[in-house]
């Protein structure tokens, strides 16, 4: 077995990566397998900090379109992640990992608020740490959230597990016959490409602070594992 090539990474889950095969919500057997294979990753070594997202539940932008005040939906979104941290955690405990939940938002009842020198501790201890509640503000993303938290606790790299995709290609694959599938990108070209790896400000904040981005599908979790152990894997964004 190959040894892992990253000391400390963040791993970005989307809210659908916890989906499945489900049209809403969050499928327990698909939140077990991803379990599974963050507690291998965690059990070899790795410190492991993860960013959950909320899209599998709400979407700020969809209570916009609703004509609800975009800040309030936004909000709303935040509370999804929460669910989804909580289920991921229960997962993971069930395996025997140690975790904490900490929120950008108070929520005292259920998750340690963010104090950034409390996860790092907690990551050197062996503890799995999930971020929950973004960046704890309107109008962001979780992907702003993993590329912030990923600089605040000096991860290597992020790791982003997409859906259904195998990392970054030159157009929508589903839309385009003549999508290009790209192995290696910078940051720079992926933003004026305006390609789909995480959203701009994300990618402007991984740019100006030379963070890799690893991007790959999901739906295999066992590549969560082969990236950390340096195999070629999905797409590869860094700076040139
Ligand atoms: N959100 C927010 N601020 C943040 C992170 C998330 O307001 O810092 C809200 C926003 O409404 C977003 C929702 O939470 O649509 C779910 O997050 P996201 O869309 O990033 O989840 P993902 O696409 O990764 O499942």
């Amino acid at each position: 077995m190959s040894e892992p090539v990253f000391r400390r990474i963040l791993l970005k889950l989307s809210g659908e990566a916890l989906m499945g095969d489900l049209p809403y919500g969050a499928d327990p057997e698909r939140i077990a397998a991803i379990a599974r294979q963050v507690k291998f990753v965690s059990d070899r070594g790795v410190e492991i900090a993860i960013v959950v997202g909320g899209g599998n539940i709400y979407r700020g932008l969809r209570g916009a379109a609703e004509g609800m005040d975009r800040a309030t939906g936004d909000y709303m979104g935040t509370l999804a992640t929460v669910l989804n941290a909580l289920a991921l955690q229960d997962a993971l405990e069930k395996l025997g990992a140690v975790t904490r939940v900490q929120s950008a938002i108070t929520i005292s009842e259920v998750a340690e608020p963010y104090i950034r020198r409390r996860a790092m501790r907690h990551l050197e201890k062996g503890r799995i740490v999930i971020f929950a509640a973004g960046t704890g503000n309107p109008f962001f993303t979780t992907d702003t959230a993993a590329a912030l938290r990923a600089l605040e606790i000096h991860a290597e790299a992020i790791l982003m597990g997409k859906n259904g995709v195998d990392g970054v290609y030159s157009a929508d694959p589903q839309e385009d016959p003549d999508a290009r599938f790209i192995e290696e990108i910078t940051h720079q070209e992926a933003i004026e490409q305006r390609l789909a790896v995480m959203d701009t400000t994300a990618l402007s904040l991984c740019m100006d602070n030379a963070l890799p981005i690893h991007v790959f599908n999901m739906d295999d979790e066992r590549n969560i594992d082969r990236v950390v152990c340096g195999e070629r894997v999905g797409t590869v964004v860094r700076s040139g």
